[in-house]
């Protein structure tokens, strides 16, 4: 199993290098990713290549059983650049050309751009080819990140979208609307850029959005493809940014990928994201984990903590960031596992107390991986559609997404989260949490899968619009209406929470609704809770719909804390999904399986010692040794194995 720390060999002097490389192998460390921000280190100047620092550094790593994931490093461009070729900056929305004083500030279309990219990764990637402590390559740095530009060629590029899209203007007039405000294009050279600082049309907006992340995607596949033909049999992967970000379509991304890679920085990042970025790829790898974020508070223990978290939603590989605090620029008061000084602490002694666990059940982690019942849906489309159609935070369909799988989680339900076109067909329970943008294929995909005898959970506002953005000219939830066996009239928001009348959902009885909440007329479907309060009293707020061989709720409202555990439960209970097993609170069970194998971690997420009891026949996964009643410090976590005919 990959365990590896982010490293800057060309922040620190050489005679640093072999004590860096014996402190990384004292600690179990077998990887580091390097080379991302490194364009000015190989040239220094334009044509001056010098590999010598990179070539030394990976040398005296792989001298202590190190191996290097090499970044290319094109979209960092150094200040000779920018001064020599001005044209490769992007400009904001407002019409500025970004200066040259951060990172990312590019035009990925930019003729200069595409040029010098190609000449600075062509060259790494030809020198290190076949270099055998080369283990594989990471696409440059969070690919999308500060990328979007709105100068002239980048919009006639957007124009030959279009046009290779929508076939003649008249198309996408229609397809658009867009006689609303006067805006009937006669030709396609008319379109112009969404207006971020107003108001933008949600069609235009959301067209642009895609667009952009199809250039962050197709820039991503084509350094893929080079690495491949130059550097054949070597893995490529790039790292995902944080799931609030939302430039790219990662699902668009991960097929130009061997394996998906990620950031994840736990207490600002959800742990979602672990099975969202694994997706229907079932495996990812963990490029960035965070070892101290500034404003957060990472006790002793944290970071092999979430290590291990990650692990157990299925990751395979994780590398921290970074080995040590930088001395400069953004970054400078930061991660780090070592501090500014270099000197030994309590972040390093975790770094070494979980390689040595690596070192022992790597090969078991390996072997295995979540094999999940239950998944949870959500799309880039829906969240970039209620961006620029609605506007509201509350709506954001991503936090109800969170919601969902937080609950599945906490109640030791392994999840997977998945674009709602991913197949479906191995799950039991599917939740497709404000799926706002339905197009056919989202639409066949959920029929097939509730016909097929799933169970099916929709919630407010889904089905509201098309794939281009435009509402239906239906009830809601438009091509969902019959498979849901409803009709949504309104949407409200709900500026106070509402009670709810629930009886047949245990816990509910009494639970309230919350943010919004929509004005749901049953047609075929019967109603299991309504609104007990002000002028929605009896209105149907949870409804039942049997379809095929399958059923589909619809949670016309949004819950949280006791009420939604409550309605997960009772989603269980209909499409027959077991807990692993029982916990103490803020205990949570995960599992991984594979060759005959069980393996469950139990994850301690609170400041005191629980114990958590087992049936017969787990062992430890460290010291075999059978173990009933399992001790688990503060913030920590044991690792139990057992064969798949065992108990729960
Ligand atoms: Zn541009």
């Amino acid at each position: 199993m990959y365990y590896g720390v982010q490293y800057y060999p060309e922040h620190w002097p050489a005679a640093r290098w072999p004590v860096d490389a014996r402190m990384m192998q004292a600690a179990g460390v077998n990887g580091v990713r390097m080379g991302e921000f490194a364009w000015s280190a190989i040239e220094p100047a334009e044509g001056q290549l010098d590999f010598g620092l990179f070539d030394r550094a990976i040398a005296i790593l792989a001298d202590h059983g190190i191996k290097t994931l090499l970044c290319t490093p094109s979209r960092t461009p150094p200040p000779w650049v920018y001064r020599k070729y001005p044209g490769v900056r992007n400009t904001t929305v407002d019409g500025k050309l970004n200066n040259a004083g951060f990172r990312y500030l590019i035009g990925l279309t930019h003729g200069e751009f595409v040029q010098l990219s190609e000449r600075i990764d062509r060259a790494v990637i030809e020198h290190f080819a076949g270099h055998p402590a080369i283990i594989g390559w990471q696409v440059d740095n969070e690919v999308g990140m500060g990328n979007d530009c709105f100068c002239e060629g980048c919009r006639a590029r957007f124009h030959d979208y279009l046009r290779e899209k929508y076939g003649t203007v008249e198309r996408l007039n229609a397809a658009w609307g867009a006689h609303f405000w006067s805006f009937t294009f006669s030709d396609f050279a008319e379109v112009p850029f969404p207006d971020r600082l107003q108001h933008p049309s949600p069609q235009l907006a959301l067209e642009y959005r895609r667009f952009m992340s199809k250039l962050n995607v197709d820039f991503t596949r084509w350094r893929a493809d080079l690495i491949h033909r130059l550097d054949p049999g070597k893995w490529v992967t790039t790292n995902f940014q944080s799931f609030m970000v939302q430039h790219t379509d990662y699902h668009q991304m991960a097929p130009a990928l061997d394996i998906n890679g990620m950031n994840h920085y736990p207490a600002r990042s959800p742990a979602f994201i672990l099975d969202y970025y694994r997706g229907a790829r079932g495996k990812a790898i963990v490029l960035e984990q965070c070892t101290r974020l500034g404003p957060v508070d990472i006790g002793e223990g944290w970071m092999r903590l979430w290590a291990w978290m990650a692990i157990g939603h299925g990751i395979s590989g994780v590398n921290f960031f970074r080995w040590r605090q930088c001395r400069w620029g953004q970054e400078q008061h930061a991660d780090g596992i070592l501090p500014h000084s270099g000197e030994e602490n309590r972040r390093y002694r975790e770094l070494k107390r979980m390689g040595q666990e690596i070192r022992a059940v790597g090969d078991l982690i390996d072997r295995t991986r979540p094999a999940a019942e239950v998944a949870v849906l959500s799309s880039y489309e829906s969240r970039w559609a209620i961006e620029f159609g609605v506007g509201q935070k509350e709506m954001r369909a991503e936090l109800d997404a969170i919601r969902f799988h937080t609950a599945f989680v906490q109640q030791n339900v392994t999840t997977d989260a998945l674009d709602p076109r991913a197949d479906l067909s191995r799950y039991k329970l599917v939740i497709a949490p404000r799926l706002f943008v339905v197009d056919a294929a989202i639409a066949a995909n959920l029929e097939r899968f509730v016909a097929g005898g799933g169970v099916l959970c929709l919630t407010a506002a889904s089905g509201v619009v098309d794939e281009y953005n435009v509402s239906f000219d239906t009830p809601r939830p438009g091509p969902l209406r019959e498979l849901a066996g409803v009709e949504v009239s309104d949407l409200s928001p709900l500026h106070a929470p509402v009670s709810l009348q629930a009886a047949p959902i245990l816990g509910l009885f009494r639970g309230e609704g919350q943010g919004m909440a929509d004005e749901i007329h049953p047609t075929t479907a019967e109603t299991l809770a309504t609104f007990d309060g002000g002028w929605r009293r009896g209105l149907p707020a949870i409804t039942i719909n049997r379809y095929g061989a399958g059923t589909v709720i619809y949670l016309g409202t949004i819950l949280e804390g006791e009420s939604l555990a409550a309605f997960v439960r009772y989603l269980r209970g209909l499409a027959g999904v077991e807990p692993l097993m029982a916990t103490p609170a803020g205990v949570v069970a995960h599992e991984r399986v594979g060759d005959g194998l069980r393996l469950r971690f139990l994850l301690n997420h609170t400041d005191a010692p629980v114990t958590v009891t087992l049936p017969a026949g787990w062992r430890d996964a460290f010291t075999g040794q059978p173990c009933a009643a399992v001790e688990i410090p503060a913030v920590d976590m044991r690792l139990v194995t057992a064969t798949m005919n065992v108990g729960c």
